[in-house]
């Protein structure tokens, strides 16, 4: 069991890329290069080499180094087996409860399809660590681009099924736009008002407010929340089944 040193790298507009290096076989990998120079930067910074990629999805916002990265380093790509055809450079096909070892670190791998329908997500329990690519963002979910509510409330349970201390690390800066949203939907929630303020002041700052924690994310995050009353009334659904108000909420996000 070891646990892993993670590296956060911003890069393009919004997107965070992740380093995380076994500190025991010095194994290390990058969830979701969307690009290659500033991976190779944070390689050298930390003096890791970069041993696999951990894709989440095929976008090319989350595989846009896959190619360029393995020529460089001969590197292992690992990603989900039902989209194997989509994923550049793909070696190593992982679905739902396999387990993928990073060195001496252990990943449980969820298909969690909805934003795409090959969705994957790696859960390194030992580390506290959640890669969850486009699924779950701080305050936040995933644009359903090729899944329905009904699946992506079913990937998203199975992150509400882990516990507080697991760290949120998505794949994109996007909390502060989600949390003006998510007070829509629940202006009540005194968690999520003290939540934004704390947002806003770092934003303000140009810190980042990822990682998150999975309790934060149950107290705050109105799509892993359709179950709160104060939520379902303002969206006039008081009662409502769960997953016809995750899609009401989701519907209105994407107006917002
Ligand atoms: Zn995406
Ligand atoms: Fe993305």
């Amino acid at each position: 069991m070891s646990h892993l040193e993670i590296k956060q790298i911003p890069v393009l507009n919004d997107n965070y890329v992740y380093l995380a290096h076994c500190p025991d076989t010095d194994d290390t990998a990058i969830v979701d290069p969307a690009v290659v120079g500033p991976v190779l930067d944070g390689l050298k910074e930390m003096g890791w080499t970069l041993t696999h990629i951990l894709n989440t999805h095929h976008h090319a916002d989350h595989t846009g180094g896959n190619l360029e990265l393995k020529e460089a380093t001969g590197c292992t790509i690992v990603g989900p087996r039902a989209d194997r055809d989509r994923i550049p450079g793909i070696d190593v096909e992982v679905g739902d409860g396999d387990t993928y070892k990073l060195g001496k670190a252990a990943a449980k791998v969820f298909d969690v399809p909805g934003h795409t329908k090959g969705h994957i997500a790696y859960w390194f329990e030992d580390s506290d660590a959640l890669f969850c690519g486009d699924t779950l963002f701080v305050m936040g979910c995933g644009r359903l681009f090729e899944g329905t509510p009904a699946q992506m409330v079913n990937s998203l349970a199975k992150f509400d099924a882990l516990p507080d201390q697991t760290h949120v690390y998505c794949a994109h800066e996007y909390t502060q736009s989600n949390g003006r949203f998510a007070l829509t939907v629940e202006p009540q929630n005194q968690a999520l008002i003290d939540l934004m303020a704390e947002v806003n002041d770092k934003r303000a700052r140009d810190i980042p407010t990822v990682p998150s924690t999975l309790g934060q994310e149950r107290a705050t995050n109105p799509f892993l929340r359709p179950t709160s009353p104060d939520l379902q009334s303002t969206v006039g659904m008081l009662g409502a089944d769960p997953v016809d108000v995750f899609a009401e909420v989701r519907r209105r996000k994407d107006s917002f």
